[in-house]
């Protein structure tokens, strides 16, 4: 990180001391907040993590957005892969810089974004939807990102098939089993799959698909995500969690013979 001040467009968290936040872009503008209005062009020229002051005297920090930041924040339509499961899933595929993925459907962008992150800026994330609002929302949360370079969403049914060969391909439709035959097809030889999916019926019906072709390493996760109190003297888990978001279920492209 060689700019460590924030510039014109970059987009900053605006971190306030009651644990509100905002993510914003710098413009020439200012944002009203319940904390009060911030000059957003003031804050040009501040080092990332220095602490300013709201026109009514509240005080806040400047923080570069993360991605899981962004995740959480980010306008969504449709149900998106919660962070908690993104991450072992980008392992699981073993996406990494150069890969070529195909991510089906893009939904809102919170997985496309994770994988367009890992792949960089040599690889490609072919994306791929059937509704057009939802391409167009995946498309303009990737640009706020800065990440749309990297990834192509085509409006196209996945029943079509898959136009491309890929390292891997991550699945997230309601009826998945339908297009594993597509999945095998569109992978490279030890290629790997990943689907997510939120009932164990779909988990069978996918299991018993994935027998019928040359798929290796099977295996059925889910995560189990418990957050605490970050209170020294006092730590203990929050009283509410997620108890479900989806199972994940991967495999490997073997050949035939
Ligand atoms: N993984 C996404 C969420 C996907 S929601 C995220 O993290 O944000 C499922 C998406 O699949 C929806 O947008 C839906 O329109 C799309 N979809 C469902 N069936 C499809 C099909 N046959 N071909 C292409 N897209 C499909």
């Amino acid at each position: 990180m060689s700019e460590n001040f924030v510039k014109l467009n970059d987009r900053v968290i605006l971190a306030f001391e009651d644990g509100s936040n905002f993510i914003v872009q710098i413009q020439e503008t200012s944002f009203g907040t319940h904390k009060g209005v911030v000059d957003l062009a003031n804050l040009i020229g501040k080092p990332y993590g220095s602490k300013c002051e709201s026109r009514n005297g509240n005080y806040f920090r400047i923080m570069r957005p993360r991605l899981v930041d962004e995740i959480f924040k980010m306008n969504r339509r449709t149900q998106i892969v919660y962070p908690k499961d993104i991450g072992y899933i980008l392992l699981m595929l073993d996406v990494k810089e150069g890969d070529t993925v195909i991510d089906a459907g893009v939904g809102s962008g919170a997985m496309c974004a994770a994988l367009a992150r890992c792949v960089g800026p040599s690889g490609k994330v072919f994306a791929y939807e059937k509704r057009e609002d939802f391409k167009t929302l995946a498309e303009s949360n990737l640009s706020k990102w800065g990440l749309l370079q990297r990834v192509t969403i085509k409006l196209k049914d996945i029943a079509d098939g898959f136009d491309e060969v890929v390292d891997a391909i991550f699945l997230d439709v309601p009826d998945l089993w339908n297009y594993v035959r597509n999945c095998y097809d569109a992978l490279v030889g030890s290629g790997n799959l990943g689907i997510v999916c939120p009932t164990t019926n779909q988990v069978q019906m996918v299991l018993e698909e994935l027998q019928k072709y040359s798929f290796i390493d099977l295996e059925v996760w889910e995560s189990l995500f418990r957050q605490y109190k970050p209170v020294a003297e006092r730590l203990r888990p929050f009283d509410r969690m997620v108890a479900h978001t989806a199972f994940m279920i991967f495999a490997r492209k073997a050949s035939e013979f």
